[in-house]
């Protein structure tokens, strides 16, 4: 998932034409003043830290001043400092508008409606989730023709607009849905949308992009830094590969039983550190890499569980035993494998010559690794 900073999707929103105030990026409080004392970005102005956390604004993370040294001063302020776990290295220097309204607009694509769906709210400024659902308006839009007219209208009535209002939203609406379609967005967010006089003005910028049309954006790959460097190589070598907090590695084939076994591991007192999903692989070169990734991650003890549906019990085990070769002495762990399902025998026969046993038992298993990661 690329997540955008307010900054960068103000950038796109310029792009297609969603009004913004005048702003600028600063990394250092000196920049940040002369920013504002060249005019780029008039005072009084507003200096608001760049992370992806929302809630800034009560978070102190948003701050105003009324010249370039108070500006100064709020940026030193922010800069540097930790907000969400996340250290502040960017402000972005604003002028200040007169908000007569707040407004909630966002474009995100439902997943159980397969389509964009246009969200609407005249409560803007709070958190959306606070907002109850008969006051936020829901249109679902249809991809091939766009967001419709009639569609544009039905929000502008639902955000109480009149006058040259409806038109300022009619066009915003036109190009936050072309920016969501081109730029293959799973969620564009206005909150808050600003009535400023006769204007309106995107105050805050939340964009998502999805994560399967990144091939169609290489722009966005410096951007994401959600994975950790094990993550990058497992997706590089299309392996499902995700880090958590805990100590105990997974191994499962499917989304379904991956998932299932973390939820056993943890009803048992386990801690799930991290999981490697095979998938359909019956390739033993593909199990391989997928261990000297797991080795990688140093848990403490690793738990393979894998049901042979197409994926057959024997090539798994021989990718193991041929993983465990090459896994440098000092990256062991412990291993509880449980493997069951298509060619069952001949995989237990392949793990018996090598000398680890497979535990037949669901719960005889997670207790057995459970235990192996405590005494490690
Ligand atoms: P968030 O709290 O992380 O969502 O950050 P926002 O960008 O939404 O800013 C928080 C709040 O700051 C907004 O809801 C506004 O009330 C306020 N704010 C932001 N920019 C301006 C501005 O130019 N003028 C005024 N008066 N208030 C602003
Ligand atoms: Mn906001």
């Amino acid at each position: 998932m690329v997540k955008l900073t307010e900054g960068r999707g103000k950038e796109l929103f310029r792009k297609y034409g969603v009004p913004v105030p005048k702003g600028a990026i600063a990394r250092s409080p000196e920049e940040a003043e002369r920013v504002l004392r060249s005019g780029a970005v008039p005072c009084p102005c507003v200096v608001k830290a760049q992370v992806l956390a929302g809630g800034r604004g009560k978070g102190g993370a948003v701050r105003f001043a009324s010249t370039p040294e108070e500006g100064k001063a709020a940026a030193a302020a922010i800069l540097g400092s930790t907000f969400q776990e996340e250290t502040v290295r960017e402000v972005l220097l604003e002028e200040k508008v007169a908000i007569a309204r707040e407004l909630y607009v966002s474009i995100a694509l439902d997943r159980t409606a397969r389509l964009p769906v246009l969200m609407t709210s005249a409560r803007g400024g709070v958190e959306v989730e606070s907002v109850p659902d008969e006051e936020i308006e829901r249109q679902p839009v249809e991809p091939f023709p766009g967001l419709a007219a009639y569609e544009r209208r039905r929000a502008s009535r639902s955000l109480g607009l009149a006058g040259a209002l409806v038109g300022e939203l009619d066009r915003l609406l036109s190009s936050l849905y072309q920016l969501f379609d081109h730029e293959d967005a799973e969620l564009v967010e206005i909150n808050p949308l600003a009535v400023v006089g006769e204007r309106l003005v995107a105050l805050d910028a939340k964009v998502i992009i999805e994560d399967d049309a990144s091939f169609r954006h290489p722009e966005y790959a410096t951007l994401r830094d959600d994975r950790t460097p094990l993550e990058e190589l497992a997706r590089e070598k299309e392996i499902a590969f995700v880090q958590l907090d805990g100590n105990i590695g997974v191994i499962a084939n499917g989304a379904g039983l991956t998932m299932a076994t973390l939820d056993v591991l943890k009803e048992f007192g386990g801690a799930p550190g991290v999981f490697l999903d095979l998938g359909g692989t019956d390739d033993p070169k593909k199990v391989t890499e997928a261990f000297l990734l797991m080795a990688q991650a140093r848990p403490r003890a690793v738990f393979l569980n894998i049901f042979g549906g197409v994926t057959r019990c024997d090539t798994v085990a021989n990718g193991l035993v041929a993983a465990l070769g090459t896994v440098p002495p000092a990256d062991r762990f412990p291993l509880v494998a449980r493997i069951r399902g298509n060619h069952e025998e001949e995989g237990l026969a392949i793990l018996r010559a090598a000398g680890i046993t497979s535990v037949p038992d669901l719960r005889a298993s997670v207790q057995a690794v459970v235990a192996a990661a405590k005494e490690w």
